[in-house]
């Protein structure tokens, strides 16, 4: 993607996410972006940097290290926000600032375990299935409390909030719902430390800003559509 076009749809983000969190009586610096590269080359990445942006969110492990190598001389932020598989824990315990996708206590040991110590604490969102789909990642609300407790008690991750990826809704007040949800579901953990919802993408970030949300996760409409 050329330069001009990136420096457009950053422009019109981030004017979407300070106008969403106006809306809501909140302060623009609130909401971070972070921007999904998975699938974008290096070299996306880096225009994006130069633009501005630092934090970058990715889904597949060896694409990841890949470009966190190429990429190695700027000062970004990277995010691993994919399903993990306990192979890879490692690797992302070593590489990555912040995991959002974490849904289990087996794969929360093992980064605690792995993160190196020379690193800050890993920073730790739990994925939560907040709309009850069979199929998708992320833990039950109803197994949510006592997982928050036992990641909170591992020494090399800090907890630091929730994660979620609402079933695909174009109805605001269903898309709102799910986000409320999950607020909820934080303000219910009798936890300290706990500062971040992960919610919102492309097409449900303002619903998710209004429902507090303090990271949105876009792709899209930062880097275009996915071939
Ligand atoms: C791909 C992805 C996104 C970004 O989605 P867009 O609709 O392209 O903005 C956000 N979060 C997760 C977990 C993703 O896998």
């Amino acid at each position: 993607m050329n330069q001009h076009q990136l420096s457009d749809n950053i422009a019109k983000l981030t004017c979407r996410v300070s106008r969403a969190a106006q809306k809501n009586q909140r302060a623009p610096e609130a909401v971070s972006i972070l921007a999904v590269s998975k699938t974008r080359p290096a070299e996306d990445i880096r225009t994006a940097a130069e633009l501005g942006l630092t934090q970058f969110g990715e889904n597949y492990l060896q694409e990841a290290l890949d470009k966190i190598t190429q990429l190695q001389d700027l000062d970004l932020c990277w995010h691993f926000i994919g399903p993990i598989q306990s192979n890879k824990t490692r690797a992302i315990a070593e590489h990555f600032h912040w995991v959002h996708s974490v849904d289990r206590l087996k794969i929360a040991r093992r980064l605690s375990e792995q993160r190196p110590l020379s690193l800050d604490p890993l920073q730790i969102c739990l994925q939560v299935n907040i709309s009850g789909e069979p199929s998708k990642s992320g833990v039950s609300l109803e197994a949510l409390p006592e997982l928050a407790a036992a990641v909170a008690s591992l020494p090399n991750l800090q907890l630091r909030g929730l994660m979620a990826i609402p079933a695909a809704s174009d109805d605001p007040q269903v898309q709102r719902r799910a986000f409320r949800a999950l607020r909820e579901a934080m303000s219910e953990l009798s936890l300290p430390g706990l500062d971040t919802l992960s919610m919102g993408m492309s097409g449900d970030l303002e619903a998710a800003i209004a429902e507090g949300a303090s990271i949105v996760r876009v792709g899209t409409d930062i880097f275009g559509p996915r071939g």
